[in-house]
């Protein structure tokens, strides 16, 4: 097969491109695209069945192809989709795609409320969990740092409020404020956090590295990593030193004995 094949010349001349003209070089065959989607007729032609049509000498049988009913409606059903979906209405209805946006929407709207709240609890050193995490309990237990301040949200911001009102009717629905996903998000912050404070102290000229050993609750060594660097901003003309914690080093008992 030529590339001669996806081309179809007019009376006038001019070149017109099969668009519906596939070509497989693993069968050494060509199909129809569009036949291959809609085709429910049962008189296939060889350009939509599996073993595609290989009869190169016979290259008026595209013609006949192309006019045929069966194929014309097939096309046209191909570039109703090609039209849909380029015009960003999708494949489905319009009024299900703005279900699925709106829903999408509140989804978000939710996760930035849980997202921000935890950051601010984070960035406070606050505790986030508490002695008796659940929204049923009781009045009097403490339900933690973190659903406090969610609950103390729904007091004034409608999103929240539904969210928490949906979990305390269904306790199996979807809430995104368990203890699992409150240690994701703490661990995407952190790794966030971490990679912006490396690539400013790899910008950095100066800098000095500390290491400091204690032992942890289980006495096991625990090294915590701290980088001292100049940060030198040239716009703003300021210079000064930084001092970011790394994270801590766990080392194995007989390092550890070596390093102190
Ligand atoms: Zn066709």
């Amino acid at each position: 097969m030529s590339s001669n094949w996806f081309k179809r010349k007019l009376a006038n001349g001019e070149a017109v491109t099969r668009s519906w003209l596939v070509y497989s070089p693993s069968k050494k065959s060509a199909y129809c695209i569009c036949c291959l989607l809609y085709s429910r007729s049962e008189h296939q032609s060889t350009l939509q069945q599996e073993g595609g049509f290989s009869q190169w000498k016979a290259p008026e049988r595209m013609t006949v192809h192309k006019n045929a009913k069966n194929h014309r409606e097939c096309f046209t059903l191909w570039k109703e989709l090609e039209r849909n979906l380029t015009e960003k209405k999708g494949i489905l209805g319009v009024e299900l795609q703005l279900q699925i946006e709106k829903e999408k929407q509140k989804w978000r709207d939710i996760l930035m409320r849980i997202l921000h709240g935890i950051k601010y609890l984070t960035k406070q050193n606050l505790a986030l969990r508490g002695h008796r995490e659940s929204l049923q309990a009781d009045g009097n237990s403490n339900v933690g740092n973190f659903l406090g301040l969610m609950k103390f949200l729904a007091v004034f911001d409608p999103v929240m409020r539904e969210h928490l009102a949906l979990i305390e009717s269904h306790p199996y629905a979807l809430s995104y404020i368990s203890p699992g996903v409150q240690n994701e998000f703490i661990h995407i912050m952190a790794s966030t956090v971490r990679k912006n404070l490396l690539d400013s102290i790899k910008k950095a000229k100066y800098y000095g590295l500390l290491f400091d050993s204690t032992p942890d609750q289980a006495h096991r060594e625990q090294i915590s990593e701290v980088v001292r660097f100049v940060d030198i901003d040239f716009e703003r003309k300021t210079v000064c030193v930084r001092e970011s914690f790394l994270g801590f080093l766990h080392l194995r008992q007989k390092d550890a004995a070596s390093f102190v």
